[in-house]
């Protein structure tokens, strides 16, 4: 590894009075797949062309490496950018498009063609080196792309949206691969990307961000698992956030009252009880009969079946359980397509452990809902 550790300290910029990064904090770790995550507009463009050199931010300090890079411009920083749009010369062959930026350098012709070969077979491109860039898929394109910014050597590469114009199963191919020349090559990859499917597969870190600033920084498990704020936990992945009152907290085991009943919940030690919201994921919840027993240890929540749909692997199923928005249960498909055992209008427990309830903090930022879940909740 040869550095590429960056710290974002108070970073801000606004255009024409708007602000777009309002006091950016991050500190992103040598070597790492560091992705930042958020809904459009809320700044990871921006903040990335600070860190490029692209754009002056109006306060604040962009170190690399310990040193402040804020006022250098973009080719005196040891960072490299990889695009959506691929941006490569149409007029020049592959193998001339990755050997670019070495010739530009004036590096010698031996290094020049050892480099430029090991690029092209880091990306999988050997093949296509003398093909011009309107003979190659956009797949191939963005490979060659990422070979001639990583041929450079930089300590940081910085790749906004890189797979956004490809379509979805190329899409999760190039993430695998992305994943694993980052891997192989050692180099900071700054990732941005409003996909969470995409953070989550990808990332050794995600900082998700919320109108110009940090919401939370950790790895996808934990940010995934553990959301700290209402606008994380409905970014990621399908959430079933509601309204709730925190009745205690005992070192992190709280009890809530929430969804008419009292709910055993997971908390920060620090948190007080009063008002709040909780999050459940709809894989953490199964459905039974309200006839049968609840287990020892777990929460019911009673509700009538608004709609079951029809997802392939899994089945969602969403449960009236009379607020605003329904309950929803994703129940894997494991028995085939008749794997849920109950239609609409019928009675239902919902059942989950104490570790499924998070307890978090309500976000200013609008939280993006599941539509689905929307859609059915008037009583059924
Ligand atoms: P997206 O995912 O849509 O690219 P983003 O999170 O990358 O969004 P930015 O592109 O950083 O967001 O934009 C943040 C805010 O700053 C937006 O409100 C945007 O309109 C504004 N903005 C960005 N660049 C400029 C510019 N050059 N001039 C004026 N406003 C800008």
């Amino acid at each position: 590894m040869t550095g590429g550790a960056i710290r974002l300290h108070q970073l801000a910029k606004s255009f024409d009075g708007v602000p777009a990064v309002t006091g950016i904090d991050l500190d992103i770790p040598a070597g790492q797949f560091y992705s930042l995550l958020g809904a459009s507009g809320c700044g990871k463009t921006t903040t990335l062309r600070m860190i490029a050199g692209f754009e002056k931010p109006d306060s604040g300090r962009i170190e690399l490496d310990g040193r402040d890079v804020a006022q250098d411009p973009p080719h005196k920083r040891p960072v490299n950018t990889v695009f959506q749009t691929y941006a490569l010369f149409p007029f020049m062959t592959v193998w001339d498009n990755v050997a670019f930026g070495l010739r530009y350098k004036k590096t010698p012709k031996d290094e020049t063609k050892r480099r430029v070969g090991e690029a092209l077979e880091l990306v999988r491109m050997s093949g296509y080196a003398k093909r011009k860039p309107t003979q190659l898929s956009g797949g191939q394109q963005q490979r060659v792309a990422l070979a001639r910014a990583l041929v450079l050597q930089p300590s940081v590469l910085l790749l906004d949206e890189p797979l956004g114009a490809l379509d979805a199963k190329l899409r999760k191919q190039l993430q695998l691969e992305l994943r694993a020349v980052q891997r192989e090559v050692e180099i900071t990859f700054v990732y941005v990307t409003h996909d969470q499917d995409e953070a989550l597969t990808m990332s050794d870190q995600i900082a998700v961000l919320a109108e110009g600033r940090v919401e939370q920084v950790g790895p996808p498990q934990e940010i995934y698992s553990a959301p700290a704020t209402t606008y994380v936990a409905g970014f990621l992945g399908a959430a079933n956030i509601f309204d709730a009152d925190v009745l205690e907290n005992d070192g992190g085991s709280a009890l809530c009252s929430a969804l008419a009943t009292r709910l055993g919940a997971t908390v920060d030690a620090s948190c007080q009880p009063g008002p709040a919201a909780i999050v459940i994921r709809p894989e953490r919840i199964t459905l039974q009969s309200p006839d049968d027993p609840v287990s020892p240890g777990h929460n019911a929540i009673t509700g009538t079946v608004a709609q079951v749909v029809y997802h392939g692997a899994s089945t969602q199923v969403h449960v009236n359980v009379g607020e605003p928005a329904a309950l929803v249960v994703d129940v894997p498909n494991r028995s085939g397509p008749g794997s849920v055992a109950y239609d609409t209008g019928m009675s239902v427990t919902c059942v989950c452990t104490d570790d499924a309830v998070r307890v978090l903090a309500r976000s200013t930022a609008a939280v993006i809902k599941d539509p689905a879940a929307d859609l059915v909740a008037s009583p059924v």
